[in-house]
């Protein structure tokens, strides 16, 4: 039986159901609850991909359903708060079976152990176009303690968590690209580009650090961009100072010329935050503690855009800084 003959309510009964928090109420009433603690703010935030735009319609379910969530955890964490519960909406296409949605909510099931979050409700409709999955992610932050893009001022240092470019790299891996890669890097930069690792400790860690922050889907420069316009101000990164991964490096080793595209590519979902100088240590602190690069790229100045340098200070051009959608 495929799944759109299962119609609506089995089909939330059997696959969403076991996902539902208590505030889901099983997903048996019109909406759910959340509780709001005092002194506490919630912080919403929603995401929608598309089958043939966001992802292919081959990707398996479960990694499909991973990035849906961890794209939004990853909002989260740059404003520094906490997940607790995520809502679903999914508009289907016939032909996707009961096969394909039962491994898209085992993909939900794990990560949301892994985050400790819950599912408080949605929606499951059918459509005649290509599969459209929504989610919104709720977390939460002490009153007034979020990291807003609009903080940062000049003097401060431009940081980021993790490396740089591995999303990129892996879809290029998809697409034919380095077939001489060792086995052992290609898994590893694909599985960045379609499993990617929100920051979702260091996130709240930053907030009360970090003057300004947001995580890296446009890309590194373009994201950056977003910072300095909010915040009316320019930056400088240093081409030399991007944190590589291993197989990133043995990429750009044999390529060279492909480095200063990874400050432009997206979908890494690290967070990229400006902070004073004097809280370098505090920063030094928290890489010990989590175990995570965090690494100085650049610095905060007067004035408006986004400039790379080489390490003589010379600007590097760029024929694009980011994916845009439209
Ligand atoms: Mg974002």
């Amino acid at each position: 039986m495929a799944a759109d003959e299962l119609g609506e309510f089995e089909r939330i009964r059997r696959f969403f159901a076991p996902l539902a928090g208590a505030g889901g109420l099983g997903l048996l009433d019109d909406a759910g609850l959340v509780d709001c603690r005092a002194g506490r703010s919630l912080v919403i935030t929603a995401d929608a991909i598309v089958a043939g735009v966001h992802y292919l319609p081959e990707d398996p379910p479960e990694l499909v359903a991973r990035k849906l969530l961890r794209v939004n955890l990853s909002d989260l964490a740059a404003m520094g708060a906490r997940p607790l519960h995520y809502i679903l909406t999914t508009a289907l296409p016939a032909e996707l079976g009961q096969e394909w949605l039962a491994r898209f909510a085992q993909g939900l099931g794990e990560d949301q152990r892994h985050f400790g979050i819950e599912l408080l409700g949605g929606d499951s409709v059918g459509t005649t176009g290509p599969a459209v999955l929504s989610l919104t992610a709720i977390g939460e932050i002490a009153t007034g303690k979020e990291v807003r893009r609009s903080g940062a001022e000049p003097d401060d240092l431009v940081w980021v968590s993790g490396a740089i470019g591995d999303a990129f790299l892996g879809l290029r891996l998809l697409r034919g690209a380095h077939p001489d890669l060792a086995r052992e890097d290609r898994d590893y930069l694909i599985r960045r580009f379609r499993v990617p690792d929100p920051r979702t400790e260091l996130g709240p860690l930053l907030s009360g650090t970090a003057h300004a922050m947001i995580d890296i889907s446009d890309g590194l420069l373009a994201d950056l961009g977003h910072i300095c316009e909010t915040s009316h101000v320019s930056a400088q990164v240093e081409l030399v100072s991007l944190p590589l991964s291993p197989a990133a490096q043995t990429i750009v080793e044999a390529d060279p010329d492909i480095r200063p595209r990874l400050a432009a590519a997206g979908d890494d979902y690290e967070l990229l935050f400006t902070a004073p100088a004097a809280c370098s240590e505090a920063i030094a602190a928290l890489r010990s503690r989590l175990g995570i690069p965090i690494t100085r790229i650049g610095k905060i100045g007067p004035g408006a855009g986004v400039l790379l340098v080489d390490d003589r200070g010379r600007v590097i051009p760029l024929d694009h800084t980011g994916y845009r959608h439209f």
